[in-house]
Parts: C-alpha cells; sequence; structure tokens
C-alpha cells in the first residue's frame, strides 16, 4: 500500500510550492487508497519560527488536503514531530558509527572555516577534508574523554550513487563530488539529511514527493539508506515553479505564500486545481477540476520535469470557473454569500445607514447581488472593487464617472434618455431583464440608435461606471430587491 508524506519545516508560512508538494502527495494517497503523513521537521532549532506548525495545518485544512497520520492526530509511528524522536537519531547514528558508515568529527569551527576557505582559493568545491576521518581510536578515545564537541559524518564511499527518480530519470553523482554530510549536529539534534532517512524508513514510506531543491541530497540519502542494509522508497522530484520571467519563485518575490491567496478571495478549490496543474498534466483537454475529479486523473506517469510557470492569469480564470460552478448550485451559491457578507462589512459597512446595512447585507440581497454579476467576476472581491452600486449610491462626481459622463455627451447619449424612454421602461408589463432588453433595442431601432449606446447611457444613469453586470440584469435586479421606481432610480 502507498504511504506518502508531506515532510514541511516550520519555518513560517506555507508557500504555493509546499502546497504543490502536500497536494500532489495527498493526491497520490487518494487515487491509490493509501495512507498520507504530516511529519514536521523542526531539528534546525535555529530557523524554528512560531506558531509555524498551526499555519501549516490551517493551512492544508483550508485547502482540503486531509491526511491519516499527523502531529494532532497520532498513528502507528508517533510521534510526527522530529524534535520528539532524537532518542532514535542518536541510536541509529551509533549504529552507523559502528559499521563505519560515519565518523566522529572534532574539528572546531576555525579549522572548517580555514578548510573553506582554502579550497575556495584553489577553486575547490567547499567539501570537508575528511581530517577527522583518519583519526587513531586512542586520539578519539582522547578527545570524547576531553568531552570536545563533536559531529558525525558520513563516510562517503568511493564510486558513483544513481538516482531513479520518476520525473528526472537516471540522475547519476560522481561520490567525490559529494561532501561528507553532517548527520548529527554537536547539539545532539540529527541534520535533515539522517533525520528524514531514518523516519522515511520507519514510517514505511513507500514514495518521497518533493520539489526539485532535493534532488542534490538524494544521493546521500541513498548512501544512507544503503549504510543501514534498508530499501529506498521511490523518487518522485517536481519541477521548479517559476515567475512569469523565468527568475525562481522564491519566497522573497510577493505573493508566493497560501495566506495571500486566502485573504485575496480565492476559493480553495481554485487555489487546488491551479497548483495540481503546475507540472501535472492530465491525458485530456480537461482544464477545470475539483478535488474529487483531480483524484480520478492523477496519475504519477503524468508528471513532467519541465519547470512550471505560476501565471496569475490562469489562476483568475481558474478561480472564475469554480466560481460559476458554485453559483450553480444552492450550497454553492449559499457559500459565495457568507464569503460576501465579511467583505461588503468590510468595505461598506462603515458608509451605510443601519437600516440599508441591514437590508444589503441579507443573504437573499446578496444571492441577488452574485446570480446578476456572476459572468462578469474572476474573484467574489471583485463585487465590491467593482460594483460598489449594489451597496452604496452610485457617486457620478467621481473623476471616472465624470469622464464617462464627458464621453457620453461628447456622442450626444445622454439626451437618448429621454422622458419616453424612461416612460416606456417603466410601462414595461414584466420588469424583467428579457424585456427590458427588448424595449431597448426596439426604442434605439425607433429613434436611428445604436442599441449598446443606450445600454452605456442607461448603465451611467443608474450606475455611474463604466463596467459591471448586464444593464438589463442590473435593472431587473434593483427594480425586484428594492422597488426601485424609475424615478429614483434615475435621476441623476
Ligand atoms: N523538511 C523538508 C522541507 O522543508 C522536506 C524535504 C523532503 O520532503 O524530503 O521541504
Amino acid at each position: 500500500p502507498v504511504r506518502v508524506r508531506f515532510a514541511p519545516s516550520p519555518t513560517g508560512n506555507l508557500h504555493l510550492g509546499g502546497l504543490r508538494t502536500a497536494l500532489l502527495n495527498y493526491l497520490l494517497a487518494r487515487k491509490t487508497h493509501g495512507t498520507m503523513i504530516l511529519r514536521i521537521e523542526d531539528t534546525d532549532r535555529n530557523r524554528l519560527v512560531p506558531g509555524s506548525v498551526n499555519m501549516l495545518v490551517n493551512a492544508l485544512q483550508w485547502a482540503g488536503i486531509d491526511y491519516e497520520e499527523g502531529p494532532s492526530k497520532g498513528g502507528p509511528h508517533a510521534p510526527y514531530a522530529q524534535s520528539e524522536r532524537t532518542e532514535i537519531y542518536r541510536s541509529h547514528a551509533d549504529q552507523l558509527l559502528e559499521n563505519g558508515s560515519a565518523y566522529r568529527c572534532f574539528c572546531s569551527q576555525e579549522r572548517l572555516k580555514s578548510v573553506r576557505e582554502r579550497s575556495a582559493k584553489a577553486g575547490k568545491p567547499m567539501a570537508y577534508d575528511r581530517h577527522c576521518l583518519s583519526l587513531s581510536k586512542e586520539e578519539i578515545d582522547g578527545s570524547l574523554k576531553a568531552n570536545k564537541p563533536f559531529t558525525i559524518r558520513l563516510n562517503t564511499p568511493e564510486g558513483t550513487t544513481v538516482v531513479h527518480d520518476q520525473v528526472y530519470g537516471k540522475v547519476e553523482f560522481n561520490n567525490r563530488t559529494i561532501d561528507d554530510a553532517v548527520l548529527m549536529k554537536s547539539d545532539g539534534f540529527p541534520t535533515y539529511h539522517l533525520a528524514n532517512v531514518i523516519d522515511d524508513h520507519l514510517m514505511d514510506i513507500t514514495h518521497v514527493l518533493r520539489g526539485e531543491e532535493w534532488l542534490p541530497s538524494t544521493p546521500k540519502h541513498l548512501m544512507l539508506y544503503k549504510a543501514f542494509g534498508w530499501t529506498a522508497p521511490n523518487f518522485v522530484h517536481l519541477p521548479l515553479l517559476l515567475n512569469a520571467d523565468k527568475s525562481k519563485l522564491s519566497k522573497r518575490s510577493g505573493d508566493v505564500h497560501l495566506e495571500d491567496y486566502i485573504r485575496r478571495g480565492y476559493l480553495p478549490e481554485a487555489v487546488m486545481n491551479f497548483v495540481a496543474l503546475l507540472g501535472w498534466h492530465p491525458n485530456t483537454d480537461q482544464e477545470i477540476f475539483d478535488s474529487k475529479e483531480l483524484i480520478e486523473a492523477f496519475s504519477l506517469a503524468q508528471l513532467n520535469n519541465s519547470n512550471a510557470i505560476v501565471t496569475l492569469d490562469k489562476l483568475d480564470w481558474i478561480n472564475k470557473q469554480h466560481l460559476l460552478r458554485r453559483a450553480s448550485t444552492p450550497t454553492g451559491l449559499q457559500s459565495l454569500v457568507d464569503m460576501l457578507q465579511p467583505i461588503v462589512n468590510a468595505t461598506f459597512g462603515k458608509s451605510l445607514v443601519d437600516s440599508q446595512m441591514e437590508y444589503r447585507m441579507k443573504p437573499e440581497y446578496l444571492t441577488g447581488v452574485i446570480s446578476t454579476i456572476k459572468d462578469r467576476i474572476r474573484n467574489i472581491q471583485d463585487i465590491t472593487n467593482l460594483c460598489s452600486y449594489f451597496f452604496v449610491e452610485p457617486d457620478w462626481k467621481t473623476p471616472e464617472a465624470e469622464t464617462f459622463q464627458k464621453k457620453l455627451n461628447k456622442q450626444a447619449l445622454s439626451a437618448t434618455l429621454s422622458t419616453e424612454y424612461f416612460n416606456g421602461l417603466s410601462n414595461l408589463d414584466n420588469f424583467n431583464a428579457n424585456d427590458i432588453k427588448q424595449y431597448i433595442h426596439e426604442f434605439a431601432d425607433q429613434h436611428q440608435l445604436k442599441a449598446n449606446h443606450v445600454m452605456m447611457a442607461t448603465r451611467y444613469a443608474i450606475t455611474a461606471t463604466k463596467v459591471g453586470a448586464g444593464v438589463a440584469d442590473t435593472m431587473e435586479f434593483f427594480r425586484l430587491v428594492t422597488h426601485f421606481t424609475s424615478d429614483n432610480c434615475f435621476s441623476t
């Protein structure tokens, strides 16, 4: 049975790359009816950021990525935080010392520094010079007796190490280029390499899915598996994420944290859909997937090694598709209303008088707003950004509105909104979008005007903006929900 793990280090917010790793692990687990584990790799005590574990857990929950075993869940291989497993690493490191796969290094920081500087000057890789590999038993015992601090290093064997990666294929490393990695630090904590390998083995991990940046560490891991006499899991490295300009999507260039996307109103299923397509391609043209569909379609064979470019336009487009999907079912629509309510409150809460506020925050009203505007937005936050007129009185005095008015005047369009036009509108038997549209077309024909010009002028009159929901839909909506009469709707 497949067992996979997401093994983040709690060093801050979850970023898009980490989210993709978590998601692909999750998809593989669900697809194969396997098990997903959350393991916290917190042995680098200097890089810990307080609160990160909570943020990670919450982020995974928001995304709908659940797991069977993990820190607060427990499981057969508990504990799942590496800082609680130091005894395990220590006893395993001792095994390696005994069988000669590792050795103690008593070199001081100063000595290591000068070794590095010497290599740098000579243009050689800045590897450890293996000084302590040839210490005699007496020298070692003497240093131990004197309580000299030491690290434990991997004794890199001669030869080559070949990684068979499911995405990158066969990758060969000359062992001479590989440093004798530190496995245990002098503070008694293991390094990433040692803890990661021991835990993957003890937790019966079958597939290691992680970012490409870990590929160069993999030969060290393979040497460790060999040194312990263990079988290595399958390795699946995921291509780098790049910005549109092909630069690395690092934690430093804005909006890489999941938090940013949550704050900007993206739907979880849209973010998941977007992230899944970074490095994975289904066999079909389908681009929109909910999580069930992702699980259905997912296969490791379709992961590829070309670096994936993060294009936010694509995310916006995907978000729009999921927004429309939600809006098409009663429960989905309700969930959008629940999202919109706090946004409206935060944006307009202060500018609305109580009675209006109460009315415009009502689910019925917000449902109407969303139904009217859904085809024209890509994100639920667009509603308050683009269509404030749903919540506060239109403002014909904004620079945007005044420019719009000038344009209408120049084309002599304001005049098209004659009394005759309004009377015709208010006399419609059915004040619904279809009849309104039909009326506008007929009116335009009769007066040799373009229907879209009449629409435009009407839009100005009712919303003071150039963009927004369909004019006829907006009119129907206001008439139905607020019983606007043509007088207060059209008086400018
Ligand atoms: N702790 C590592 C990280 O933060 C895990 C790498 C791995 O999956 O092996 O990404």
